[in-house]
Formats: C-alpha cells, structure tokens, sequence
C-alpha cells in the first residue's frame, strides 16, 4: 500500500465518523465520497542536456458546489493520485468550513524538483499547465502553491495560462492562480498567510484555556512556508521555539532557538546550494545550524514542550508515534499530520488538536482575497488583509469549537461536521440535475 492510499483511507475514515455522527443525507454522502473529476496528464520535457523525460502529474477536482474549484499544486517525488485525492477532498471541508464561495482540489506533479534546473522546472511546470489547459481557469479551478512550489511556481502558471486565451481575455485572467509575486497580482500577505493563521489559532486557543503564551514552548516540524512563518510568528508571540526538523534532520535547544536567525541559516544555506547546482528548490537545512545539537527523528517528536506544530508532511503522528507526543496541543500547519489511530490516542491523552482543515486555512482564506483583488481590481494592504484573515479565522474557531461541545465530539469531526452541513444544504437546495 502506497502513502498515498492510507492517507486517502485515513480521509474515509474521517468522513464516515462524521458523517455518522450527524446523519448525513445517504444521497449526499455518496456525492461527497468521490471527487467530481480526476485528471491524469502523462507530458514530456525537454531538459537541459537534450534528453526527453516524461512526467505524470495529477489534477483531481473533488467537488465545486460552492463555488470554482480551488486548491494547490505539489512538486514531490511521492505524488500519487491517492494523495491528491486526499489533499483535494480536504479542500472541500477546508473552503466550506470558513465559508468561502470555493469547492475543493488539487494537483501534483511526481517528481523531486530538487533535481532540477530552475530552466527544467520551468519548463515542466508549463509544460504540465498547457496539457491541463481549459481544466483550469480563474472562474473554473485556481491552483495555489503548496509543497515545494511558490510564487514563482505561480508566475510560470500564470503567463502560460494567458498566453493560451483569446487577447481579450487576458488581462482578466489573472485569478488563475493565487499565491503569485505581488507584483503580478499576488496580495501581500498571502505568503505568510497559512503560518499567521496557525498563530492567530494559537493565540485564541490559549486565551480560552489559559495557557500564557509568554511562558509557553513550542516545536515545529517542516521550515518551508508554513512552518518558518508560523515559528516567527509564534516568537512574536513570545513564545520559545525549543526544536525543529526538515527534511536534513532534527535540532534542539531547550534555552531556545531564535526562528529569524534559523531562516537566516537555511536562507544561506539554500542561496549557495542554489548557486552551485543551479535548482531553485533546494531545501533550507535546519540540520546543521551551530546553536542547537542534533537530535534523532524520534527524540524530536517526544520533546517536552506546550505546542507542536506539524508542518511538513502526511501521517506523522499514528498509532506508533502518537504516544511519544508531550504537548499539550497540536496545531496542525500541514495537512494530514495526523491519523485516524493517531488522533484516537491524543484524544485519550487528553491532547488538544486543532485540525489541519481548521489550523490551516489561513492560506486559501487569503488566496481568495487575492482573487478578489484581481476581480475588482483593487489592492489591499497588509492591515487589511491581516484584519479580514483574523475575522473570518476567528468565526471558524467559534463555530468548530460550539460544535464539538454541542455534539459532543472532538474538533476535527466538529470541523467537518460543519463543512458537511453547509454542502448537504446546498445540494438540497439546489436539487440534483436532471
Ligand atoms: P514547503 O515545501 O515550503 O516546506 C516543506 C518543509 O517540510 C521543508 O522544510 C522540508 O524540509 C520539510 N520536510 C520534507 N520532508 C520532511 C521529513 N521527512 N521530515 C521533516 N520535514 C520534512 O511546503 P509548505 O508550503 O510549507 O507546506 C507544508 C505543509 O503545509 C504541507 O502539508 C502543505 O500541504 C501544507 N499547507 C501549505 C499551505 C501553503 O500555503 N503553503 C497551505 C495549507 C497547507
């Protein structure tokens, strides 16, 4: 069985006790078990040295009731269609949840981009956009940056989508993507967005518990976009940043390791590696900061601490490793971090989880800002987007949290409860065609 398929079957699982529990409509659920379409692309590439390579990349469009379909593009050697329909159906539960007039996808590129030249990924990035071609399209399906892609990523999607439209059309296409550089019609904002989220649910999640986040210590796994935003954030916070791991290995530092000046290493670390191999994704490398020691994969899980945020990959706490957890919450900057084993023993544990759904939807909440700021053609500064993220954020928490004291359940069967109700009233509204 591929990763790809338990996180899928882990997404099932999490359905069906949802589903159960609230008595969704029969009819609904099984429109809502599938995803709408499922697009597989087989491309070549030219790269550098002349050689052909071919490539298969996915675009799997679960479900567009509530609005065009919406969600990331990952560059990764383990993308399989189970894990894009995973992360695509999460996107329907993520974008109901906050009330968003979007439905759910994503797309996924196999292959590791960290051996690539920034022209080969260039190409293969354009390449996979022209075989999607009408498949995507600012008031149809909107990608977005998620696993090793980012603004640039974006910019590619961007202009060789408008080069493919009529003339007349270009200069309102540019919501095909969000997540691109604010110069082209990114918002500001949008890429802090899912970290400031995380952080915006931690503070609120501390008031209500009484947890002073100025005595509190926290460790964060992944320092890409996600997870290097949300551990400054959290330093703002004043909360202690005690260990981290990337994909180079783990570190600790129990007198505290300071997140601007661990971005400052990766950053240097990233700019050099680029220069000399001429990728444009080589990853930060935590492993070999000086002012922490190294420590082994399980060691780092098992640190003592208030707060862990996951924010790097699928399946990290489960059935085997949920009982090395020492926090007394889990925010979830990833999606997926947590199985459905995984969560059973926090929850026994008495560890608090804010789900991925929840935890980190700052990120689509401020992509659909930027949609509407190319639509209207307006720009919003900083404060604004910021002030809007909170709110929408803020309403989120509420009801996910009334929910699961009403119900009573924990908060991830809470979220998607909430996101299954709005999708079930939908669908009765407007009835099934024909
Ligand atoms: P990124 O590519 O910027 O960073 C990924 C990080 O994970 C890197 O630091 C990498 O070294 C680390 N990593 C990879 N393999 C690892 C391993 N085996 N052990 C430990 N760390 C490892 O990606 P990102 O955009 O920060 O996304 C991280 C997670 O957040 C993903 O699950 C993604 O789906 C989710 N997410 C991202 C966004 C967004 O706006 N970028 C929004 C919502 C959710």
């Amino acid at each position: 069985m591929t990763e790809g398929t338990r996180i899928y079957e882990n997404v099932g699982r999490q359905f069906n006790k949802a589903a159960d529990l609230m008595n969704l409509d029969p009819n609904i659920r099984k429109i809502l078990e599938k995803p709408m379409n499922e697009i597989e692309v087989n491309f070549p590439a030219i790269m550098d040295d002349g050689r052909v390579e071919m490539f298969t990349a996915y675009r799997i469009q679960h479900n567009n009731i509530l609005g065009p379909f919406k969600g990331g593009l990952r560059f990764h050697q383990s993308v399989d269609i189970n894990e894009v329909r995973a992360l695509a159906t999460w996107m329907t539960w993520k974008t109901a949840i906050a009330d968003l007039p979007f439905g759910g996808a994503k797309g996924g590129i196999q292959f590791d981009p960290k051996h690539y030249s920034k022209t080969e990924v260039e190409k293969i990035t354009r390449r996979f956009t022209f075989a999607l071609g009408n498949n995507i399209g600012p008031e149809f399906d909107i990608p977005a940056p998620d696993m090793n892609t980012n603004a640039q990523i974006m910019a590619w999607i961007l202009d060789t989508y408008i080069s493919t439209v009529r003339p007349h059309e270009r200069q309102r296409s540019y919501h095909v993507v969000t997540g691109k550089p604010v110069d082209l019609g990114g918002s500001v904002g949008r890429d802090k967005a899912t970290g400031q989220g995380v952080a915006f649910l931690i503070q609120r999640w501390a008031e209500d518990t009484g947890l002073d986040l100025k005595d509190a210590t926290y460790f964060v796994q992944g320092y890409g976009n996600v997870g290097s935003w949300a551990a400054r954030l959290m330093k703002e916070l004043g909360a202690m940043l005690v260990a981290v791991e990337d994909a180079s290995g783990a570190i600790a530092n129990h007198a505290g390791i300071d997140p601007d000046e661990l971005l400052e290493h990766t950053t240097a670390i990233k700019m050099r590696a680029a220069r000399a191999t001429d990728s444009m994704l080589v990853d930060g490398m935590v492993r070999d900061y000086p002012k922490a020691e190294q420590i082994e994969h399980e060691t780092f899980l098992a640190t003592e601490a208030d707060i862990f945020i996951p924010a790097a990959l699928e399946n990290q706490i489960t059935g085997e490793t949920a009982p090395l957890i020492n926090v007394k919450l889990v925010a979830e900057g990833a999606n997926g971090p947590t199985d459905t084993d995984g969560d059973a023993i926090l929850q026994e544990r008495n560890i608090h989880v804010i789900p991925d759904i929840l935890c980190n939807s700052g990120g689509v909440i401020v992509s659909y800002f930027e949609w509407l700021q190319n639509r209207r053609s307006e720009f919003w500064d900083l404060e604004e987007v910021d002030r809007k993220l909170h709110k929408i954020l803020m309403k989120s928490y509420g009801r996910v949290k009334d929910k699961s004291e009403e119900i009573p359940t924990d908060w991830r069967t809470a979220a998607y409860i909430i996101a299954l109700a709005r999708l079930e009233a939908v669908y009765q509204g407007r009835g099934i065609f024909p």
